[in-house]
């Protein structure tokens, strides 16, 4: 492992704060290292292996694709594409179909501030503390965080982008205003520490973004494809935004990011926006086969029974370092009353991995096919590492 670890040394670019371990095969929820040590996988991809690693299915769709025709950009009509779109169609609410396929989160987000933009001609965006959309410069504007902004020259990177405490409805009203193009939110804020939005706070925002026109742009970058309990967690929810950013997990582990908006967006200007990769087919098909094991496997009812067992198991640790176990689905965080990072560390060296989010929070994000029995062997780590 140690020569993974320096080859990697000698390029890499530096701005990762990596972990001493070469991770080179998974199964399920399970991973292993270049020593052959196994792992309960608890970052999954950071999100983006809610479907579990090595599927067959999608392994063999994106073989067969590969084969087939891997590139093909949206100058041409594509069989895959045109079926991807339909499979979109018929999980997403019906008011949100119109699809633009892009590549990551952070380009889905950029795409929605643009689309906000040209469709209402006003400039400003508001965004909520703790939020995190993704760090390319529009992006990175809504993203919270000011650490990551610092360096740029702080809020002078995108001007007029606010942000309001989460959850505080009473702020709403006076920050979305005739010069709002959109406000963007996530269900349950992921980076910035795994806290549920509380649905007054979603609907009274549903409701300003309406009577002020302004467009509302849920952010299900992390919390989408059966994460929270369903497909997406704008059904817990009961709402429709305007935009819905997709990314992560659609496509069962090939970069790919996704907008899905609502036709009285209007036209967009032609060549507004684009991209090269957007929709290719070998994507398209990673994302159909991953979409449909995710049904097959009914992945929204395994996020919501083992995210109970997860809760229910981590709410039962005695431990004075424990201040609150949080979380929807399988999207679960531990806060605690000191800094995250040895608690992480212990986890770690008791074969569980896990993520931060924020200081002093660890954050569970498993696969959603990890079993009972990995989950009681979570709990039991958790314990251990906090005891
Ligand atoms: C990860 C994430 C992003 C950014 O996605 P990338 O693919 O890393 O660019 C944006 N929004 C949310 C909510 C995320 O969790």
């Amino acid at each position: 492992m140690s020569d993974i670890i320096a080859r990697e040394d000698a390029h890499t670019s530096g701005l990762y704060q990596k972990r001493a371990l070469a991770i080179v095969r998974g199964e399920g929820a399970r991973l292993w290292d270049a020593n052959g040590h196994e792992y309960i996988d608890c970052v999954g991809g950071q999100g983006s292996a809610n479907l579990g690693h090595g599927n067959a299915v999608v392994a063999d769709a994106i073989a067969t694709q590969a084969r087939s025709l891997a590139s093909s950009t949206e100058l041409f009509y594509s069989d895959r594409r045109a079926e991807l779109y339909g499979v979109l169609a018929r999980i997403l609410p019906r008011d949100l179909d119109r699809v633009f396929l892009c590549n990551s989160g952070t380009e889905a987000l950029e795409g929605a501030f643009k689309f906000a933009r040209m469709a209402t001609k006003r400039p400003r965006v508001v965004a909520t503390m703790r939020g995190f959309h993704g760090k390319t410069m529009g992006a990175l504007a809504a993203t919270w965080g000011p650490e990551y902004r610092e360096a740029l020259g702080g809020d002078a990177l995108f001007p007029g982008t606010a942000h309001i405490p989460f959850n505080k409805t009473e702020a709403l009203d006076a920050a979305i205003t005739p010069e709002t193009a959109a406000f963007v939110i996530e269900l349950v804020q992921g980076e910035g520490g795994v806290r549920p939005a509380s649905p007054e706070f979603v609907a009274e925002a549903g409701r300003v973004c309406k009577t002020r026109g302004a467009l509302l742009i849920v952010d299900e970058v992390q919390t989408g494809f059966c994460r929270t309990g369903s497909m997406f967690a704008i059904e817990r929810y009961g709402i429709v935004p305007d935009v819905l950013c997709l990314a992560k997990s659609i496509a069962g582990g090939v970069p790919m990011g996704a907008i899905a908006f609502a036709r009285s967006l209007g036209d967009l200007p032609k060549r507004s926006h684009s991209s090269t990769f957007g929709g290719n087919p070998l994507a398209c098909a990673a994302a159909i086969a991953a979409i449909g094991e995710m049904e097959r496997l009914d992945l929204a009812r395994c996020a919501r029974e083992r995210g109970e067992q997860l809760v229910d198991g981590l709410r039962g640790i005695e431990s004075p370092r424990i201040r609150e176990v949080r979380g929807l689905g399988l999207l679960c965080g531990i806060e605690l009353k000191e800094n995250a990072g040895p608690t992480i560390k212990a986890l770690q060296d008791r074969g569980v991995l896990a993520l931060g989010a924020g200081p002093t929070v660890v954050r569970y994000l498993p696969p959603l096919v990890i079993t009972a029995a990995q989950v009681d062997a979570v709990i039991a780590a958790t314990a251990a590492a906090l005891s």
